[in-house]
């Protein structure tokens, strides 16, 4: 018998990129799975005002994709195509151009 709530990792993570200032600021590196980017959580200028608490918008980007490291997950690009191809279907940034 499989138990139904078990979730992969790439759909558990999601909820980091939401209201993540204090974790993406603990982290020692983040990475956004809509552009595929891995950076240092320095490289964020800004933060969008969520209802309670501050989420990071990708420098590279500009959208709200960012996990950091301390959320236990593994900022590869591994994972991070996992989570972009559930996430956001296998688009990313560089499809908009
Ligand atoms: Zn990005």
């Amino acid at each position: 018998m499989r138990l139904a709530h078990q979730q992969s990792d790439y759909v558990r993570a999601h909820r980091h990129c939401m209201e993540n200032r204090v974790e993406v600021e603990a982290s020692a590196l983040c990475g956004c799975f809509y552009c595929m980017s891995i950076y240092p959580p320095s490289e964020i200028v800004d933060w969008i005002d969520d209802k309670e608490a501050l989420t990071a918008d990708c420098p590279r980007c500009g959208i709200d994709a960012v996990i950091g490291s301390a959320s236990g997950f593994p900022i590869t690009s591994e994972f991070l195509n996992l989570m972009n191809e559930h996430w956001f279907e296998g688009h990313r940034s560089s499809d908009r151009v």
